[in-house]
């Protein structure tokens, strides 16, 4: 069986990586399995345990670390913690199947820096800050400081675009899942 390759996303909030993984995984013609991480935040409504993520405790998740069960792990929000298994990405890669993984910048080159060329990272930048701005207000749905948040942290982690293998901007969501597509095909 072919061996499988890691697939690394990260991308600001309101980027449409989300879409653009979801528009890749409809196309059905790229071998890709999901890595399911752990995290000690609370489920969402509608977010399943082993299907979202694996829901620990603040002391199970401690333990993991200890335990050293964690390829990589962040706290990406303050006191939130959210961290790759290494017992996930066995599993997929195992099988011959590529694995995705969909984390946040800093474990995203942490990914990179382990796996070499065995893995691909990229990352899905705005068209500008000013139309990300636009698509997080268009949301309605957050408060203007929150906006400015997202917009700050959203700079923060451009900075670290340079970094990845390939930038992909969602200008259009057609042309960037084909961007994509391509990138994985190669
Ligand atoms: P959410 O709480 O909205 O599901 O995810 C928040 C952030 O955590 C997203 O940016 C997501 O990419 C990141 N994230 C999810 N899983 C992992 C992980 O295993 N490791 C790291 N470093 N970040 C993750």
């Amino acid at each position: 069986m072919a061996a499988g390759r890691i697939i690394i996303f990260s991308a600001p909030s309101g980027c449409g990586k989300s879409t653009i993984i979801s528009a890749l995984r409809d196309r059905g013609d790229i071998d890709m399995r999901f890595s399911v991480s752990a995290t000690n935040r609370p489920p969402r409504e509608g977010e399943t345990d082993g299907v979202h993520y694996h829901f620990l405790s603040t002391a199970d998740f401690r333990a993991r670390i200890a335990a050293g069960e964690f390829v990589e792990y962040e706290e990406v929000y303050p006191g939130r913690f959210y961290g790759t298994l290494r017992s996930e990405i066995d599993r997929i890669l195992d099988s011959g199947h590529n694995c995705v993984l969909d984390i946040d910048v800093k474990g995203a080159l942490n990914v990179k820096r382990l796996y070499g060329g065995r893995a691909l990272s990229i990352f899905i930048l705005p068209p500008s800050l000013d139309e990300l701005r636009r698509r997080l207000e268009g949301r309605g749905t957050e408060d203007s400081e929150w906006i400015e948040k997202r917009l700050s942290k959203a700079q923060w982690e451009i900075d670290f675009a340079p970094q990845f293998d390939h930038r992909v901007v969602n200008d259009d969501l057609d042309s960037a899942v084909a961007e994509v597509a391509a990138l994985i095909k190669d």
